[in-house]
């Protein structure tokens, strides 16, 4: 079975027991200043080769994770981590302890989070991966949640895609919540099931360029709809959903909007049910979603659970040859939906999808020991700030509490903890099973750590104003 990391950090992994970043030690007799993986020493002094760096040249842009942290606004910090990475590695040879690192450290929030805004949602979809903590009733205090985003806008916050864990338009405070964000000038993306776009439509007027909406609609049918998703609503159809659209895009013609297409086919099976296959309805879909004057259409393959270990993954490669006949009839139905391509409608393929059909998926799976990208992105949920999307909800994988940004002595032990984890979390082997997006920026950031004097020559690239990570 093999494990891909999906589009906007909803994922899929393999996950071994992780360390608590709590748990780190800090200075002790047997490992001088270091904060140490599970021998104790820090994971950089592990030797790991190059070899792993593959370039993936199929990554689509908005996965150019190392283009976009060469940005203008992010070269600077990412100069700075590095630096900052790399005299603490001398450092710890020289006997120098972390928490006398850490008086050094940046002094940066993520650049990019995924704020999952409540555990609520009115669908009962049979393939949910989050149906394990859906409508618990844990929650955010709305201004403890609007001080944090203000304390991270304050120090680098640039983009917030608002999704997952429930559905965020059920948040009762979605309007406030994107009105403060915007007030910051931070670009929103929102992952909605499309049940509320009233609640969407009442903010488009302040959304702009850069900002998107994502509606996961999976399928071209009413009943195909309806049986995936079982809304709680009964006039919840995807007939319903779609004709709302052109009012939103009235409203804001500068908002992106998208028809997002979960491909699920026969032997699928999640949460112990058999799911509803919609493969032949790929190229109905991206002639609806046109004419309902979406912006694109993005299609990717299904994610389900790991049974061991609740991960998120994609359930495909159980048989190569069963593979290439299902993968087959993908393609003649994508290509089929690109005939609907033009200026105003795009017809896109996520990157997992391409790189299972090509089989470089395994070019993602050789992490360097230390996960950079944790630094840089992180996971803000009712249940807690988590390292990376893979590992959403998992305990161990916890950096902070829910308003674990909300002052700024909060904000600086989160910032620390951060790189306590980044010390700690073992990602080449936590994460060997996971086909992970971010692997090039990871080895990139790396390299540069080990040669700080490439820093010298390294220019910033072209300014994309795409800050989502
Ligand atoms: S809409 Fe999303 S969060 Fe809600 S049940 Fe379906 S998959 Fe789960
Ligand atoms: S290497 Fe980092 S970004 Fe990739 S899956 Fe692991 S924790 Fe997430």
């Amino acid at each position: 079975m093999q494990k891909i990391h999906s589009e906007s950090g909803e994922v899929l992994i393999s996950i071994s027991p992780l360390i608590d970043c709590r748990n780190i030690k800090t200075d002790s007799a047997d490992d001088a200043g270091g904060t140490g993986g599970a021998n104790g020493a820090p994971l950089h002094t592990r030797a790991r080769g190059d070899a792993a760096r593959e370039r993936q040249a199929e990554l689509s842009p908005i996965h150019d994770f190392m283009g976009k942290l060469l940005q203008p606004g992010a070269i600077g910090r990412l100069a700075e981590y590095v630096r900052w990475q790399a005299a603490w590695r001398e450092g710890y040879a020289n006997g120098m302890s972390f928490d006398e690192a850490l008086a050094t450290a940046p002094d940066y929030a993520p650049l990019s989070i995924n704020l999952d805004l409540t555990t609520a949602c009115n669908y009962r979809c049979d393939h949910c991966v989050d149906m394990d903590i859906l409508n618990t009733g844990i929650r955010y205090e709305h201004e403890r949640l609007k001080d944090s985003l203000t304390r991270m806008a304050d120090k680098g916050l640039r983009s917030v895609i608002l999704i997952g864990g429930g559905e965020p338009t059920a948040y009762p405070g979605f309007g406030d919540i994107v009105r403060h964000l915007k007030d910051r000038d931070i670009k929103i993306g929102v992952v909605t099931n499309g049940s509320l776009m009233k609640k969407v439509r009442e903010v488009a007027g302040v959304m702009g360029e850069g900002d998107w909406v994502r509606l996961s609609l999976d399928s071209a049918d009413n009943g195909t709809f309806r049986a995936m998703h079982k809304p709680v609503n009964a006039k919840c159809t995807l007939d319903w959903i779609c004709e709302q659209i052109p009012a939103i895009k009235d409203a804001n013609p500068a908002l992106q909007i998208g028809y997002s297409f979960i491909i699920v086919w026969r032997d699928c099976r999640t949460n112990n049910a058999d799911i509803i296959e919609n493969v032949a309805e790929i190229a109905a879909a991206a002639e609806r979603a046109k004419r309902w004057r979406f912006d694109y259409i993005s299609l990717k393959p299904f994610l389900t659970r790991a049974e061991e270990n609740n991960a998120e993954i994609v359930d495909l490669v159980r048989d190569e040859e069963h593979l290439g006949g299902i993968m087959k009839t993908i393609r003649g139905e994508i290509e089929r939906a690109k005939r609907q391509q033009d200026d105003s409608f795009k017809v896109i393929e996520s990157t997992n999808l391409r790189v299972l059909e090509n089989g470089s998926y395994k070019n993602y799976t050789e992490q360097p020991h230390n996960c950079h990208l944790q630094f840089f992105r992180q996971v803000v949920s009712p249940l807690g700030v988590f390292n990376c999307p893979v590992y959403r909800h998992v305990p161990q994988a916890l950096i902070g509490g829910k308003h674990a940004y909300a002052t700024d002595a909060d904000r600086r032990e989160t910032r620390d903890n951060t790189l306590r984890l980044i010390e700690a979390f073992d990602a080449a082997a936590e994460c060997r099973d996971v086909t992970c997006l971010y692997n090039h920026a990871n080895w990139f950031i790396e390299d540069l750590i080990r040669n700080p004097d490439k820093l010298g020559s390294l220019e910033a690239g072209e300014e994309r104003r795409d800050y989502f990570l």
